[in-house]
């Protein structure tokens, strides 16, 4: 039998994606399934588990059709995954005791008033390297054992389980025989001690959650266990894992401590490899596990911008200013500069390093000379003058300068955004010739543990960049343009305290 592909599995928030991937690199198919999202009332946001795996077993077997292989052909499964998204189900029958509840759900978000209130928040911050959120996933499971009757009983004797999605697929694979998650999954679930690198018995206590429904934290790269054989033809090794972000920065091969990779989706996703080095994330940073070279877990700093890609679906949508995504840059393009004109899309509050959720959007520097063109070039700029603080913040955390960025995503595309972000970073961008750099890090991760790739320099060499943008204004231009930038920042800031 000759086992040539990788299949990876990339569940997003909004739909499940499977590809094929041989030992070139190369994705030979690639399948898409969105599943409905559910809205129960404002603010919270579920998916149906058994959704989600029907979506996904779908696209698995649509992309090994396409590519005309079967499950025989596979060497192993990489699995990546929206991150925090919880799922409790029946050890015995597999079946979930209730919808998953969103990273983006609001649902706990008292759970997390209190804790803040009871002055919690240094503790947490210390031993998870997270701020006490309801994204994370500890407040949506004590959510769900304090309102699903019988649940918190049930899962103290082990009936009932808890998992992020990778490791709800994982169960569903091999029919129950495995519960497990990986570091990185792990890191974002406000449960995980990242520096002992275990379940915390202590923040367990906060929130009454038996460790006996907790997954086994496994590496990302490393065979956990195999399909059942009936799923796909035969029984394929499970054998990489990690959170959407990890999965993006290994995919996009940043290795090493210093490497940093942002994608440009809906909002902006900052992850800085970190190697050995802790460092005390302030501002709305983040700290969290990444994996280094072999697919073990090193520490990573996060960072996010909330509103990115999404400026643009707002100038076509609620504004009407152009049509569809790609053509904000041809539009851009008709004129030099912004004249002026910043454009902050503070529509949801600031981000890091502000942390302002009270903050509005606004657009500065009108005049009567300003046109369509000059104000969406102002949204463009500001999606990377967001990511030029981002940048600023983590510099000031770590007390290392960046060299170079890499980026992914949807919005990555658009070529004057990314010049613009050469140009105000001073420093190269390099958009990878992986779009899905996301799928290709878990197939990567499952290539390393099954030989298709001897190390990480293997993979380093399959990987090209598409296109390289290098800045081309001066430091005095750069330093004017992102002064106007934080002056029409000054203006929109609310001034209060969360
Ligand atoms: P997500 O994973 O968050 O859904 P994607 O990576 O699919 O995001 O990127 C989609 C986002 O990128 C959308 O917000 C869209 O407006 C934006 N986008 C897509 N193409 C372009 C483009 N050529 N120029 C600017 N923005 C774009």
């Amino acid at each position: 039998m000759n086992r040539r592909y990788i299949l990876a599995i990339d569940q997003g928030t909004t739909g499940s994606r499977a590809m094929i991937v041989d030992a070139k690199g190369k994705i030979l198919s690639s399948a898409y399934k969105e599943f409905p999202q559910i809205y129960p009332m404002p603010g919270w946001v579920e998916h149906d588990p058994d959704v989600i795996w029907d979506t996904t077993l779908d696209v698995m077997k649509q992309a090994m059709d396409k590519a005309g292989t079967g499950g025989d052909n596979i060497k192993a499964i990489g699995i990546t995954n929206q991150r925090e998204t919880t799922v409790l189900w029946d050890r015995n029958t597999l079946r979930p005791i209730g919808n998953a509840i969103v990273w983006q759900c609001r649902r706990s978000s008292s759970i997390c008033d209190d804790l803040k209130r009871q002055g919690l928040s240094p503790l947490f911050q210390e031993k998870t390297g997270l701020v006490i959120d309801a994204y994370f996933s500890a407040t949506k499971i004590k959510w769900m054992l304090d309102n699903i009757p019988g649940a918190r009983k049930r899962a103290r004797t082990g009936e009932i389980a808890f998992g992020t999605i990778d490791s709800w697929l994982i169960t569903k694979l091999t029919r129950g025989k495995v519960h497990v998650t990986d570091y990185t999954n792990a890191s974002r679930t406000l449960i995980f001690n990242i520096h002992e690198k275990q379940w915390d018995s202590e923040l367990l206590r906060v929130f009454d959650i038996p460790i006996e429904m907790l997954p086994r934290v496994v590496p990302s790269s490393g065979v956990v266990g195999q399909t059942d054989p009936g799923l796909l033809g035969s029984a394929i090794p499970i054998a990489g894992i990690a959170g959407d972000q990890q999965a993006a920065l290994f995919g996009q091969a940043c290795f090493d401590q210093g490497q940093v990779k942002n994608t440009y989706g809906t909002g902006c996703f900052m992850l800085l490899n970190l190697g050995d080095k802790k460092v005390v994330p302030k501002n709305g940073l983040l700290l969290t596990l990444a994996c280094n070279i072999e697919g073990k877990p090193c520490y990573a700093l996060e960072g996010s911008v909330f509103i990115a890609g999404a400026v643009v679906q707002w100038l076509r949508d609620a504004l009407g200013l152009i049509e569809s995504a790609p053509q904000s840059q041809e539009i851009a393009m008709l004129v030099e500069d912004t004249g002026g004109v910043y454009l902050v899309p503070a529509f949801a509050g600031l981000g890091a390093p502000y942390w302002d959720m009270y903050a509005r959007g606004a657009i500065t520097g009108i005049t009567r000379s300003t046109t369509k063109a000059h104000i969406v070039r102002a949204a463009l700029e500001g999606i990377a003058y967001q990511v030029k603080d981002l940048v600023q913040a983590f510099e000031e955390t770590t007390g290392d300068t960046l060299t170079e960025l890499r980026v992914d995503g949807g919005a990555s595309r658009n070529n004057l955004l990314m010049q613009f972000q050469s140009d105000i970073l001073g420093i190269p961008v390099e958009r990878s010739s992986y779009i899905e750099s996301t799928g290709m890090g878990a197939a990567f991760l499952a290539g390393l543990a099954t030989g298709m790739w001897e190390s990480g320099y293997d993979i380093n060499a399959l990987r090209t960049a598409e296109s390289r943008f290098e800045p081309s204004i001066t430091q005095g231009k750069r330093d004017q343009l992102y002064a106007g930038w934080l002056d029409a920042v000054e203006r929109v800031r609310s001034g209060r305290d969360i």
